[in-house]
């Protein structure tokens, strides 16, 4: 028989390693150029703020609230999605 324990400490573990690889992928997830502080990934075009739904509540709790997830709208090419807070600079 298998301790609890050991299968609680080893999921655990593991959430804290995928917390850590998402922490790596989205580390640098909002655009910022020499205009604008926060960019669309896809045309370049300044984000609109979207009111915070309950899910990006959510994952932000689950994540231990390292990303800081806001959901963003793009209103020329209609993208949408969430984006961490920290920013990295386009041209
Ligand atoms: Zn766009």
């Amino acid at each position: 028989m298998v301790d609890l324990l050991e299968i609680f400490v080893f999921l655990f573990f593991l959430y804290l390693l995928s917390l850590c690889l998402l922490r790596i992928k989205f580390y640098k997830s909002r655009l910022q150029n020499k205009i604008y502080s926060n960019c669309c990934p896809v045309c370049s075009k300044p984000l609109d703020r979207h009111k915070r739904k309950r899910y990006v509540k959510e994952i932000n709790t689950l994540t231990l609230n390292i990303f800081g997830f806001k959901r963003f709208y793009c209103i020329n090419c209609k993208w949408i999605g969430l984006l961490a807070k920290y920013t990295k600079k386009i041209k």
